[in-house]
């Protein structure tokens, strides 16, 4: 396929938000491509030439790429500055000159292109600035104007097609089929290597035989299981049986150990290689692993060794940073505790029961080590004992207990009854928190003026339909630096029109890029006719979720993609259950 030909794909995504159109038009454009471009079209898509996984960038903000264009349109470099401040876009400005200069360009193909932008994440050393901008102005001489708008959005990472995973999955299904039905075998392959294009490219090349037998692959991050909730500890028994396992819900972050022999590589609850921010976890495991290859999952969560204190959350996420990582290291020592083996020594293992699972994390990681160190387990029978133990643990300092069920599989990507969270705030009433997307901002009135914001508009994620409800508006509980904190990222993350994703009936003063999750403290879930999140027009005469007195928690930022926040349809369960646990307890 040639570039100028995907180009005006985007053209046509760029044009619509509706989900059925972009899977027609994405279907379109898969069913004419070749297996062997496929998965480098998914992810020109997702504006990146390499999976979102891997830090892979381009490494050229607004200054180098306006000098690419000037070199390439023999303009002068305030002349693209100057265009792109009218017209609000690079990609525009690169269009316009591209249109005045007419260059005569030949048939470059998706494949070169990819290839050029591929080169420029990768120059290093010496030269590097000068070598990426000659290489992207050669790419802008040889390609046509629409196509010079779209690839200069790549490294900016403005290219904003509204385009969500699942629609990705379904159209490449209905390429193949003419129908859905295969999105549950591409889900599963996707959850499993989170790497779309090398999914598409394995489904086009060998069919759903192929994409059924992808396995784990250690370097590449596996979709976590997550875990349901329930209102009281009688609704889980209920649930898993009268034999289940229990663990301590350490309130620290997800961690995903990806070793191969020395070789080893972290990735955290949103999938991001956080490798070279845990230096001590890495150490700690190629020594205290005992395993040639492994997946394994575990919280890590900063410990006081000398009085044997687990510190709060607010200690422990002072280690995510970027700088001063060893200090860091030193003053607040992690230690990882292991609660699930995914892959070990070349086999996936997921499709093994718990036990099993647990039995072989056993066996290579031990309960007195210094980093490493597996989860304490139980093996419980009653509501009475899941009491006892969630109460131990509270006054440990910890969040609450996992249960989990014994002869259950890993379930990459996938919530479900399994692993059941037992939290500190859900022992009997809702009191509790869920995890939303911010959507919008509202301008501060009074002493909030000067934080630049004095309210957020937050949302949910409908799975179904691929995109953001509103569910609350949130003005409490935000301390004056995390209301300077939103202001910095409604700076970066602001957009003048409704995101492509998001559907609300209200307007917030600044819209912003469907990217923060945050976690809000709510007293419980009420209907409301202004919120969209689960709203169905023809069904309930248009009324929604909402969150009543919402306060916020925490930023989950560097710990959930939007996709991750709370769905509506957990949004439905807990609207159903909140009430169960007051009942029993009468
Ligand atoms: P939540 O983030 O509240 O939905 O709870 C799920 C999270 O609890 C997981 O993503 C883990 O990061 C964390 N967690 C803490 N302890 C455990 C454990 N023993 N087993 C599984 N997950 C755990």
């Amino acid at each position: 396929m040639t570039f100028s030909n995907l180009a005006q794909y985007f053209e046509k995504l760029e044009a619509t938000s509706k989900r059925l159109e972009l899977v027609d038009i994405l279907s379109q454009l898969f069913r004419e491509s070749s297996a062997e471009e496929i998965g480098k079209i998914c992810y020109l898509i997702q504006g990146r030439v390499a999976p979102f996984y891997e830090p892979t960038e381009l490494g050229m903000a607004e200054s180098l790429v306006a000098q690419a264009i000037a070199k390439a349109y023999d303009a002068s470099k305030d002349d693209v500055i100057k265009s792109y401040r009218h017209l609000g876009n690079m990609g525009l400005a690169a269009e316009k000159l591209s249109k005045a200069k007419r260059l005569k360009t030949k048939a470059v193909s998706v494949t070169e292109v990819f290839n050029e932008l591929l080169k420029i994440a990768k120059f290093v050393g010496k030269g590097t600035v000068e070598q990426k901008v000659t290489t992207l102005s050669n790419i802008l001489k040889s390609i046509d104007p629409i196509s010079a708008k779209h690839v200069v959005n790549i490294p900016l990472g403005t290219l904003r097609l509204g385009i969500g995973d699942p629609t990705v999955m379904d159209a490449l299904s209905i390429a193949k089929t003419g129908k859905k039905d295969l999105r549950p075998e591409i889900e599963d392959a996707y959850n499993k290597t989170s790497d779309l294009g090398y999914v598409a490219e394995t489904f086009f090349k060998h069919g759903k035989n192929g994409i059924k037998n992808i396995k784990l692959v250690v370097g590449k991050p596996v979709r976590p299981a997550l875990a349901e909730r329930l209102p009281n500890a009688e609704e889980a028994v209920k649930r898993l049986g009268n034999t289940f396992a229990a663990e301590p819900k350490f309130d620290g972050f997800r961690v995903a150990v990806h070793k191969d022999g020395n070789n080893v590589k972290l990735f955290s609850r949103n999938l991001e290689d956080t490798t070279n921010a845990f230096p001590d976890i890495v150490e700690g495991a190629k020594t205290q692993i005992k395993a040639k290859s492994c997946i394994l999952e575990g919280e890590a969560i900063a410990y006081n060794p000398l009085t044997e204190e687990f510190l709060p959350f607010q200690e422990t996420t002072k280690r995510r940073r970027k700088y001063n990582i060893e200090e860091k290291a030193k003053e607040l020592p992690l230690i990882l505790f292991a609660f699930d083996v995914l892959y070990l020594n070349g086999k996936d293992v997921t499709a093994k029961p718990y036990k099993e699972r647990r039995k072989l994390l056993e066996s290579i990681v031990s309960a007195d080590h210094t980093v490493v160190r597996i989860a304490e387990e139980r093996i419980l029978h009653t509501a009475g004992e899941i009491t006892k133990f969630f109460n131990e643990e509270i006054s440990e300092g910890l969040e609450g207990l996992m249960l989990k069920k014994l002869d259950a599989p890993y379930k990459a990507g996938g919530r479900g009854f399994h692993w059941i969270k037992f939290k500190r705030s859900q022992s009997g009433e809702l009191s509790d928190t869920v995890d939303v997307v911010l959507l919008g901002v509202y301008t501060g009135r009074g002493k909030r003026t000067e934080f630049g914001v004095g309210g957020l508009l937050v949302g949910v994620y409908n799975e179904k339909k691929d995109r953001f409800e509103t569910i609350s508006r949130v003005g409490t509980g935000l301390t004056d630096e995390e209301f300077r904190k939103v202001n910095e990222i409604s700076k970066k993350l602001r957009i003048s029109h409704k995101p492509a994703r998001v559907e609300s009936k209200i307007e917030p003063s600044f819209w912003i890029e469907p990217k923060v999750v945050l976690e809000i403290f709510t007293d419980e879930i009420t209907k409301s006719p202004i919120h969209t999140a689960g709203m169905n027009p023809s069904a309930d005469g248009g009324v929604g979720y909402a969150l009543r007195f919402p306060r916020l928690v925490r930023f989950r930022e560097d710990d959930k993609r939007p996709e991750d926040a709370t769905t509506v349809s957990e949004i439905e369960k807990l609207y159903k259950n909140q009430y169960v646990g007051k009942k029993s307890s009468k």
